[in-house]
């Protein structure tokens, strides 16, 4: 495409390279876990999706018990998270009848597995336009991050976009002039998809009722940097590196998603009380299967791994009081 029609920006390669509907890495691939490219937190251990489920039945509550309600995950990967959410979710029946689970998800690879985990107890959506209309409890883990980004880059006060082009057979970087309006120079990210699919969920949340749980990697405050990486077989590589084949990915800037509340995922987990279960289901286990159970939750919220870096943040409709462990800012 970029020898027929030139260099394209960076969100148009990104775009293309996740879900070109032939060859993009998620349209054709399972790339979760120790055998694909990368692991998520569902995947690490099941008390992440437990503890999600706890928060979604408190919220739930706090929202005042709203019946039917849609549940709705974007971007569930294998189906997971929704899975462990809804078994911890079995000691609260009210919420388990009242809950309409849906996924929003561009995959059919993907979709086929959630269907499997699920046992088809769901629905599935390719984009937000045709979820219903009912107050919507939204969950989004490591979504926003697959979404693409453009990169301007400001050198000397002049402003740049980055687009990707070819020479001599070979994908390369490039710079074209843009009137973005910069500040210092440095490299500044802007995922123009993210902020729109935030805002429909937000709207969707005022029209309706309901909140989102939004969990990611990234930074509460905007900054410049480059943060746009690649990831195959667990080993960071370039993004021009065989595209379609391997992931990409890019911080999270939560400051452009909403002013909600934010908490490390550290604080979030163990305020839902993730030591508590985890020691409770390590007294059936031993060994090195204890080691290991032990091991995931540390690595979830250990402040070196995932328990900082990894932010989570609560939308709720407007007039609503902040849902537990968040507190109106
Ligand atoms: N939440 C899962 C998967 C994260 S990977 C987990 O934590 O394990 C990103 C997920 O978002 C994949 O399921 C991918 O197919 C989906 N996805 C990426 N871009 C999307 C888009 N634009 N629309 C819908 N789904 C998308």
């Amino acid at each position: 495409m970029i020898e027929a029609e030139g260099p394209m920006p960076l969100d148009r390669y990104m775009s293309l390279c996740l879900g070109h509907p032939q060859h993009g890495y998620y349209m054709t691939r399972d790339p979760f876990g120790a055998a694909g490219d990368f692991t998520t937190a569902p995947e690490i251990s099941q008390v992440f999706g437990e503890m999600i489920g706890v928060w979604c039945v408190n919220a739930w509550m706090s929202l005042g018990q709203p019946s039917p309600f849609a549940l709705v995950e974007m971007g569930p990967g294998r189906g997971t998270l929704m899975a462990d959410l809804l078994r911890a979710a079995k000691a609260a029946p009210e919420f388990l009848k009242a809950v309409d689970v849906h996924f929003v998800e561009m995959s059919p690879v993907l979709q086929k597995l959630q269907r499997e985990k699920l046992d088809a107890h769901a629905t599935w959506h390719a984009s937000l336009e045709s979820l219903p209309n009912m107050p919507t409890l939204f969950i989004a883990n490591e979504f926003f991050d697959a979404l693409p980004v453009q990169q301007f880059e400001m050198r000397s006060g002049q402003s740049f976009e980055r687009y990707v082009g070819v020479s001599n057979g070979q994908l390369k970087m490039g710079l074209v002039a843009s009137s973005w309006p910069g500040g210092a120079d440095g490299v500044y990210e802007v995922s123009q998809v993210s902020q729109n699919i935030a805002a429909e969920m937000k709207e969707r949340i005022e029209a309706c009722g309901g909140a989102a749980l939004i969990i990611d990697y990234g930074h509460v405050q905007s900054a410049a940097g480059d943060t746009v990486q690649a990831m195959h077989r667990h080993k960071y590589c370039s993004i021009l590196d065989a595209p379609g084949e391997v992931d990409i990915t890019s911080h999270v800037d939560f400051s452009k998603l909403s002013s909600s509340p934010t908490l490390s995922q550290g604080s979030f987990l163990k305020a839902m009380g993730i030591v508590m279960r985890t020691e409770k289901l390590a007294e059936k286990l031993d060994g090195e299967e204890k080691k290991n159970f032990l091991a995931a939750t540390h690595r979830l919220i250990d402040a070196a791994q995932m328990g900082e870096l990894f932010k989570v943040m609560c939308v709720v409709q407007k007039g609503a009081t902040q849902i537990y462990p968040f507190e109106a800012t």
